[in-house]
Formats: C-alpha cells, sequence, structure tokens
C-alpha cells in the first residue's frame, strides 16, 4: 500500500503596517505555496486576496500611521492553505456592512470598496473576526488543485 504524502506546514511572521510590506507579504505567501507547485492563476489569486486583506489592515485598521504591527500566518494542509491576518487596530463594527459589494468607509480616498468581494471570490473561504477597538482577523482559505488534474 502506498502511503499519500500530506504536506503539512506553517509560518508565522510579524511586520509594521507599511505599504512597502504588502508585497513582501505577498511574495512570502508566493514562496510558501511553491511545494504545492500552483497553477499562475491560483498563486495570482492567492497574493491578490493577501494583498487586499494587508492594505486594509494599513489603510483601514491603522488609518495609514505608519504604526502599528500586523501578523500572517499561513498553514499547509495537504493541498489546503490557510491565512490569517491579523491587526490591532480600530476594528470592524458592522461586518455585514462591510463585506457589500461597493461599500467603503473611505469614499475620499476614491476606493472602489471591492476589497472584501474581491477576496470571496478569489478564495475558497474568507472570513472576518473583528472587535471595534481592539482589532481585525482576515482569514483566507483555498484548496489548490492537484498537478495530475491538469489539462497540460
Ligand atoms: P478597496 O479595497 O476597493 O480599495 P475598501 O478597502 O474601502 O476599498 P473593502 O476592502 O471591501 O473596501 O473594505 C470595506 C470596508 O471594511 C472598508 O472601507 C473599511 O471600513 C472596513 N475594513 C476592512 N478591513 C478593515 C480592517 N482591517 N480594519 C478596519 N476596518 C476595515
Ligand atoms: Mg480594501
Amino acid at each position: 500500500m502506498t502511503a499519500i504524502a500530506t504536506v503539512q506546514n506553517h509560518i508565522k511572521f510579524t511586520f509594521p503596517a507599511m505599504s512597502e510590506n504588502e508585497s513582501l507579504a505577498r511574495t512570502v505567501v508566493a514562496a510558501f505555496v511553491m511545494s504545492l507547485d500552483p497553477m499562475l492563476d491560483e498563486l495570482n489569486d492567492l497574493k491578490t486576496a493577501v494583498s487586499e486583506a494587508v492594505t486594509n489592515a494599513i489603510i483601514h485598521g491603522y488609518d495609514e500611521r505608519n504604526s502599528g504591527m500586523i501578523d500572517l500566518e499561513a498553514e499547509l494542509d495537504g493541498r489546503t492553505v490557510f491565512i490569517r491576518i491579523t491587526d490591532y487596530g480600530r476594528g470592524i463594527h458592522d461586518l455585514w456592512q462591510a463585506r457589500q459589494p461597493m461599500y467603503t468607509s473611505k469614499p475620499d480616498l476614491e476606493r472602489p470598496g471591492m476589497g472584501f468581494t474581491m477576496m470571496e471570490h478569489l478564495m475558497d473561504e474568507v472570513t472576518v473576526q473583528s472587535v471595534a477597538g481592539r482589532g481585525t482577523t482576515i482569514g483566507l482559505r483555498k484548496t489548490i488543485s492537484p498537478v495530475d488534474m491538469r489539462w497540460h
């Protein structure tokens, strides 16, 4: 009997909530999932979702004050990737409203209010836990397709 190896791995890193670190965060996540040999689309989806969540933490969680820390955790269980992005900023008082397409609390910055909608579209699941005044954790889950099920 051949055992099917399941990949299990877990990383956590913490960085200051500065826009310079948004590309760092998505690059780290991309490198983390490379062992699964993801398709380019899957990789781009993960990178985009991480960017949206980290940008939200910087712009909304910490109001672009360049202060405060963001924790990023990524976990592999088989071919499923779990990512948690946590800020300790202002929190979200109305989660339902925040997740509506085209809702933004910063219309003056001409934000389209589509960050959550994009994350939901690109990931298998998006969870939001938030406490006003304490911070927000965004959970992203996506399963990477098996290599032998692809067309190429
Ligand atoms: P876009 O992402 O399209 O540039 P946006 O960031 O306003 O615009 P979403 O990402 O969908 O849109 O977020 C919707 C709203 O949820 C935000 O305007 C903000 O009020 C709130 N929000 C999102 N993330 C956080 C966070 N980490 N902390 C506090 N509030 C947040
Ligand atoms: Mg956003």
